[in-house]
């Protein structure tokens, strides 16, 4: 967006009116590739639409890692670039067709980069890539090793967001724990970086692997103004054996000494995951343990998915497989499970006075809708309140009135103004 930008183009949100298509696409499991495909077909319908013809164009991982599949098999593709090559998408629109190249061994900056004005919150990117092994996944084969950014190219996005107005930071990389070692620094430094800005803002740490998280990164969340009480950490499964398979590096044993750190420094925390179901070799007594840890742990914000079997990984070849019938059972129970904590948990927040990032309104329907520090954006829950106008430069203090499917309604506690 941000080259873009540079060279005078504009983004229009019906697609209908653009001179160009542009699918950035996800790649990673089937269900991703198959919703990347279903977008670049729909789209490709529209290439002749309104008396002229339209470019169309693929960016992302799926063009990282299928690009010559796609080029034989969607000639309506007019031009591809990989993960690393975004400096040359001007190039792709007018002449080449496929930009792609292996990534590079250390982070790659991109001189123009590009904020949403309208949002409230944005995703930070720390690092990229990844070596951590997992049998099943296909990310480090097509995102390659994990490279930090520096810190002085994340202090300078820092201060371009908080410029803008943002008032969340989210930070995101495969592994957001294991920030800095590949060039000298330590987690830490990062959240020093960022602790130390006057600005009012939330701090999300996403993406934290379980064997990163060090009683220092703790201490440091426990003491912070910025941090959010919300961490998201990828668990993946509960069973001993599963995660052994599946190469996580740490067992039911170390998962439950990790909560327990976790509650013990950080106690009013919610913590949000994601879990694999229909992994090779997992018993329907491996799923009770899942189960039984996710009732136990009262997991009350996550995702499931179904294991996707992926060319270039360990687990290819594993055996056996549980049918496809068993894991999209396996799938619904699971997320009945979060759905039902999720309740419980929204519930026991119903009278709370708390702060919500304003995120849109209406004026028509007089509606606010915003977050509270529980939900992460895009995935998880909001907040609708009464409201003509809110200032979306700020936090607003709300006092929680009811739940709802969607999450919570309140009212703005005096005229919004944060206690
Ligand atoms: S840590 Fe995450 S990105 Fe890295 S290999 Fe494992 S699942 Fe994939």
């Amino acid at each position: 967006m941000g080259y873009l930008r540079q060279a005078g183009f504009q983004s229009v949100d019906d697609p209908r009116l653009a001179d160009y298509l542009i699918i950035n696409t996800c790649g990673f499991i089937e269900t991703a590739r198959q919703e990347s495909i279903e977008e670049i077909l729909r789209l490709s319908l529209l290439k002749n639409s309104n008396g002229h013809h339209k470019r169309l164009l693929v960016t992302g991982c799926l063009a990282q890692r299928y690009h010559d599949d796609l080029v034989k098999e969607i000639p309506e593709i007019d031009g591809m670039i990989g993960i690393d090559q975004y400096d040359r998408i001007n190039s792709i629109l007018t002449e080449d067709k496929v930009v792609v190249a292996p990534s590079p061994t250390v982070y790659r900056e991109f001189a123009a980069s590009a904020t949403h004005r309208q949002r409230s919150f944005a995703y930070l990117k720390i690092a990229d890539g990844c070596d951590s092994g997992c049998s099943y996944c296909a990310i480090p084969a097509i995102r390659g090793r994990y490279r930090s950014r520096r810190l002085e190219a994340i202090a300078a996005d820092i201060d371009r967001l908080l410029e803008a107005g943002v008032l969340e930071l989210n930070l995101i990389a495969q592994d957001v724990a294991r920030y800095g070692f590949d060039i000298g620094k330590r987690p830490l430094d990062l959240l020093e970086l960022i602790e130390q800005r006057p600005e009012k803002f939330w701090l999300r740490p996403f993406y934290l692997h379980p064997v990163n998280i060090t009683d220092e990164i703790l201490d440091f969340l426990q003491d912070s103004n910025k941090f959010c009480n919300y961490l998201e950490i990828p668990i993946q499964h509960a069973s001993t054996k599963l995660l052994q398979r599946m190469n996580r590096g740490y067992d039911r044993d170390y998962l439950e000494r990790l909560l327990a750190r976790i509650s013990g420094k950080l106690p009013d925390t919610v913590w949000r995951t994601t879990f694999i179901v229909g992994f090779p070799g997992e018993t329907e007594g491996d799923f009770k343990q899942l189960c039984d840890f996710i009732e136990e742990h009262k997991v009350c914000r996550g995702g499931v998915f179904t294991y996707s079997r992926e060319e270039e990984t360990a687990a290819y070849d594993f055996r056996p497989r549980p049918r496809a019938q068993t894991a999209n059972a396996r799938q619904e129970i699971v997320q009945n499970l979060i759905n039902e904590n999720a309740e419980r948990f929204n519930l026991s927040l119903v009278g709370r006075r708390l702060s919500m990032l304003p995120e849109t309104f209406s004026t028509t329907k007089g509606l606010a809708t915003g977050r509270l520090y529980c939900d992460a954006p895009e995935i998880d829950f909001h907040i609708t309140v009464p409201a003509q106008h809110l200032d979306r430069r700020e936090f607003h203090s709300v006092q929680i009135t009811a739940t709802t499917p969607e999450g919570f309604v309140g009212e703005l506690i005096d005229g919004g103004k944060e206690c």
